[in-house]
């Protein structure tokens, strides 16, 4: 099945990776995806041969830590489908926040002020630590990591950003997230992405319902919990049942990594989420 209106990379089942050779030129849905950093044909597994250079020696040590930590022996499958299901979100998740930026104001994020580039790493920052600690919490609560979830977290943290090891900031904020309810993070996350990005204000609050819920499903697709990740998924359609709708995925768990290019599962497009205001 061809994807519909998307020029991102496709696999042969019709979804498409956020993390393709010029993503300047992905659109989903005629929408563009903020830049990532390019490319570099390397080895191993196909997420490992898109992986750029810095993330193949965050993604083996982190391979060698989950081993030594839990005795397991697929930590290099693991951490390679968790840091490519994290990353893939963290790129939608920013679409989500900045279309309406683009759409009001006409700013081409390719050639944003340094101010604005900062604030987009600030951004970046912040969603990466939320994701740490729900995806560190979901891993232990279910049992795929038998250690401290603040150990979990910060493994989770140190995978995905190299700037962490110096980061008080960064281990404040997981410290935080780790002493708080489901909904308490939430709030505190939705808070600090308004400081760093007013656009958030505008964003449908069903948004921040699901996306914690997605970092959990791609949590459990990392670790083989098919079922874990269902039951997440059957949890997004209570909260928003127009995902069903999409006559392409019919709302799958899709394999960390790839997103529908009709509905933009596993964070669905403004159709559908406004569906539900
Ligand atoms: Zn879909």
């Amino acid at each position: 099945m061809a994807p519909r209106d998307a020029t991102a990379p496709a696999n042969r089942r019709g979804f498409a990776f956020l993390n393709g050779a010029d993503s300047s030129k992905i659109k989903i849905d005629g929408e563009r995806v903020f830049p990532y950093p390019p490319r570099i044909s390397c080895s191993l597994t196909e997420n490992q041969r898109m992986a750029p250079f810095d993330d193949l020696d965050l993604r083996t040590q982190a391979a060698v830590e989950l081993n030594e930590q839990v005795g397991r022996m697929d930590g290099a499958r693991v951490v390679d489908s968790l840091a490519e299901g994290l990353r893939s979100l963290r790129g939608l998740l920013c679409l989500r926040l900045r279309e309406d930026v683009e759409q009001n104001f006409g700013l081409d994020s390719l050639n944003l002020p340094s101010s604005a580039m900062e604030a987009e790493r600030r951004l970046e920052r912040e969603i990466d630590w939320y994701q740490a600690a729900v995806a560190a919490l979901h891993a232990c609560e279910r049992g795929y990591v038998q250690a401290d979830p603040a150990w979990c977290a910060a493994w989770v943290a140190r995978m995905g950003r190299p700037d962490f090891h110096h980061s008080p900031e960064g281990r404040e904020r997981l410290a935080q997230y780790l002493d708080l309810s489901r909904q308490e993070q939430r709030l505190h996350f939705a808070n600090l992405l308004l400081k760093v990005t007013p656009e958030a204000g505008r964003a449908p609050l069903v948004l921040f319902r699901l996306y914690p819920a997605a970092i959990r499903a791609v949590t459990s697709t990392a670790f083989g919990d098919e079922q874990g990740a269902a039951d997440v998924r059957t949890q997004q359609r209570a909260i928003l049942p127009s995902i069903d709708d999409c006559h392409q995925c019919h709302a799958a768990v899709l394999d960390n990594g790839e997103v529908c290019p009709t509905c933009s599962n596993p964070l669905w497009t403004y159709n559908y989420l406004t569906t539900a205001d």
